[in-house]
């Protein structure tokens, strides 16, 4: 296992992972796994297949071959839909971060929160009032349309309403897309106080930099394919890493998200 916590099972363990759009091969025998309460990210190219691998793993994509395993703490989901995913506790903040516009900010998240639906009152306005905690801001618009939002908003609203489900492991797909750079900072600072209070998360994302920053283990996804591994610290020094993802480029995008 990928961490210091060797005597622990890993949360998400995945084995032979492959998808395909018609004929067209996504992503082909993908191995990762991701400790309980660990960042873990995927860094790598435009068209590399994180975000299909996401989807596959999410169970919105169908599953290519027999020998794949997605053990979630023990119990294989390969091949099952993706109500079967959200009610064992995983959660998927897509990169659109589709909302429902023309609802408020709070009945957005009132929505998220329907694995609680057999929860109290009270346990349901705890839910809240944490994400409230987490997001002052969303509880400053709480009545206005979520259509209204300004990106970043939009970001944290759809991080929000996954985190009413009060999921065990989050997906981000590319968090920082498109936002200014004070609310990226936020937005990881956010990630990591999450996996303080014990929620796992696979972070997708471009902003390799940053992401390594945060991350304690990372996959580099090349051609629908495994490239590189380690500890995230280590690969933040891996001269191939640093050529390929931390250059100038990567230059630039520190200097955004700092
Ligand atoms: P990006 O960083 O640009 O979002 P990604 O690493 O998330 O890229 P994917 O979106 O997973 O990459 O795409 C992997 C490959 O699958 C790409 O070649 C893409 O063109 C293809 N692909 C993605 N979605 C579909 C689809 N709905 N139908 C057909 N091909 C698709």
């Amino acid at each position: 296992m990928n961490t210091d916590q060797t005597s622990q099972r890993p949360l998400l363990s995945v084995r032979h992972l492959s998808a395909a759009y018609g004929r067209i091969e996504a992503i082909s025998d993908i191995h990762l796994e991701i400790g309980q309460g660990q960042i873990v990210t995927v860094i790598g190219p435009n068209g590399a297949g994180k975000s299909t691998t996401l989807a596959a793993l999410m169970g919105l994509l169908p599953i290519r071959g027999g020998e794949c395993q997605v053990l979630f703490d023990g119990e294989d989901l390969a091949g099952r839909d993706i109500e079967q995913h959200v009610a064992r506790g995983m959660a998927l903040v897509p990169e659109t971060r589709a909302l429902f516009a023309q609802m408020s900010v709070q009945d957005n998240l009132v929505l998220g929160g329907f694995r609680l639906r057999g929860q109290s009152r009270a346990a349901r306005q705890a839910a809240l009032e944490e994400v409230y905690g987490l997001f002052p801001r969303l509880k400053e618009r709480a009545r206005q349309e979520a259509g209204t939002l300004s990106g970043g908003e939009r970001q944290m609203l759809a991080l929000g309403r996954a985190l009413m489900g009060q999921p065990r492991l989050l997906m981000l797909d590319e968090p920082s897309l498109g936002l200014a750079p004070l609310i990226v900072r936020d937005i990881f600072r956010i990630i990591v106080q999450l996996r303080e209070r014990g929620v796992s998360i696979l972070l997708v994302e471009q902003n390799a930099r940053a992401a390594l920053k945060v991350a304690d283990y990372a996959y580099v996804l090349e051609l629908g394919r495994v490239a590189m591994q380690g500890p995230a610290r280590e690969l933040a020094h891996d001269p191939r890493v640093v050529e390929a993802y931390l250059g100038a480029a990567g230059r630039h995008q520190e200097l955004l998200s700092t």
